[in-house]
């Protein structure tokens, strides 16, 4: 039997809002226990929500971005439960009126074609505290600091049939939220954490199986191994005769493997009702027009137009908009060299190792972006071949200055001057009698491969230095005499 994977995504994204949804507290991460937490955020009674407005504007941003419907009324509700992370006993949502309603985004499947993928709503909440169960021997510390911080959860439909598509997806949702700056994609502080949906049913059946929900996950990495080894279990059940309980599973990175949390007849009945302390949201033109102002130009409209202005493939292209940052980088290194192959050539490559070999960002990378436009500019006008120009690159690397001081201080221009070439070539003629009299017995065509011996020589003795078309010419004139 052919089981199909069925995989509908949850995304829980932190919005980089300096103070809180309801409250004017601050959201920094990292702060000492409970000092960022206003009576409203410990659910004192008496203390009344004041809805943040950039929290709002942040989310018909991503509305826009995913060309989704916008709610001109949305509601928020009070989902209703106890924890002790949870002072109020209920968490501020929205249920029937999100304010994003169904939009949709394109992923890139690994044989380069395009899927889109159907959002089926994304709504304001507010995150809860957290529970600290080591240093406390036998209770609980309740940190509320997080309580309160604005969340846009993003639901999809159950379009993924992969663990590939669903990370696929996921790493779509945070290019996008990034790119807008609606979020600061800290996974690691938990700024943008999914919940994967996952079921099976055979191939070919239209009917959906029984699901499980796989919570909390925080690297794109876990959220595939997690997947995979859930839809392994399913299948593994059914084939053994048994049928899946729908309930939450918790994924394990140490062990991988996914374990029970609850099952649907635990679960809570969240007795959702509209909170009467907040207005429902009402957004007119000028709010919306206000808030998709100064919205960038989108991923993938830039992929399209790296693939059209600068001729890259569309492998090179997404590479290049992996992040605002990355083809921001990139295009201000076109603008100072010129040439858009040489530079994406460069920047996903000599750059990127670079990069990946110290641990860091492109925000962080030592070497500024006209700086590298400057030293491919340097290519182009052949004061310095590609090869030398990597060695320049390692001295601007580590500071040692512009590609021209360092092609100065180092004395690597390249030699145009005939005299000095002409004497390497002489003395690799005459050094090597045996390949000389090989390539004037051989054929016309096979000669051109022969002469790559000599040149390699010539640009041994000038230390990479010689011009090699200059070469390749000398060298051709005197083999052939
Ligand atoms: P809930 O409110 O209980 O979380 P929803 O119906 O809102 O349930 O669905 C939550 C997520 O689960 C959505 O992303 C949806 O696409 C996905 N989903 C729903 N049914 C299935 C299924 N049978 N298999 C996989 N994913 C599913
Ligand atoms: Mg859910």
């Amino acid at each position: 039997m052919q089981w199909e994977a069925v995989i509908g995504l949850e995304i829980h994204t932190q919005l980089a809002t300096k103070s809180k949804i309801f409250s004017g507290s601050s959201t920094a991460f990292g702060a000492e226990p409970n000092t960022q937490a206003s009576l409203l955020d410990l659910g004192m009674p008496g203390t009344l929500p004041v809805l943040n407005r950039r929290a709002v504007e942040f989310a018909v941003r991503f509305a826009k971005a995913i060309d989704a419907e916008l709610a001109r009324r949305s509601v928020f509700a009070r989902k209703n439960y106890f924890y002790p992370d949870l002072p109020k006993g209920y968490q501020i949502s929205q249920f029937e009126l999100p304010i994003v309603g169904r939009g949709h985004v394109e992923i890139l499947l690994e044989d380069g074609s395009l899927k889109t993928i159907g959002v089926t709503r994304a709504h304001l909440e507010e995150d809860a505290g957290k529970s600290l169960h080591e240093d406390f021997h036998g209770m609980t510390g309740i940190d509320l600091n997080r309580a309160g911080t604005p969340l846009l959860e993003i639901v999809s439909e159950p379009d993924m049939r992969s663990a590939r598509e669903a990370v696929a997806y996921a790493r779509k949702i945070y290019q996008i939220v990034t790119w807008l700056g609606i979020c600061d994609g800290n996974m690691q502080e938990g700024s943008f954490r999914c919940d994967a949906n996952v079921s099976v049913r055979p191939r070919g059946d239209e009917e959906l199986g029984t699901r499980t929900e796989l919570k909390n996950i925080n690297s794109f990495r876990f959220l595939e191994r997690a997947i995979n080894y859930e839809i392994e279990r399913q299948i593994e059940v059914i084939e053994d005769g048994g049928s899946i309980v729908q309930e939450t599973r918790l994924y394990d990175a140490e062990r991988d493997e996914t374990r029970s949390m609850r099952s649907k007849e635990e679960a809570n009945d969240y007795r959702y009702f509209p909170d009467p302390d907040l207005l429902p949201v009402v957004l007119d033109d000028d709010f919306i027009a206000e808030a998709t102002r100064d919205m960038p130009e989108l991923p993938d409209q830039r992929r399209a137009r790296f693939e059209s202005e600068h001729g890259l493939s569309a492998y090179d292209a997404s590479m290049l908009t992996a992040s605002r940052a990355h083809a921001d980088y990139y295009e201000a290194v076109v603008a100072a060299c010129g040439d858009a192959k040489l530079a994406a050539n460069w920047v996903m490559g000599e750059l990127a190792a670079a990069l990946n070999k110290a641990s860091l960002e492109i925000e962080q990378c030592p070497v500024s972006a006209t700086g590298l436009g400057e030293l491919l500019g340097r290519i182009l006008d052949s004061t310095i071949s590609g090869k030398i120009a990597k060695q320049v690159f390692e001295a601007m690397w580590a500071g040692e200055g512009s590609a021209d001081e360092v092609i100065e201080a180092k004395g690597l221009k390249q030699v145009t001057d005939t005299g000095a070439l002409a004497g390497w070539v002489d003395e690799v003629i005459a050094a090597n009698p045996e390949q000389v009299a090989n390539y004037r017995a051989a054929e016309a065509d096979k000669r051109k491969k022969m002469i790559g011996f000599f040149v390699g020589q010539v640009m041994k003795k000038s230390q990479g230095k010689a011009n090699p078309q200059q070469v390749n010419e000398l060298l051709r004139q005197r083999l052939e005499e």
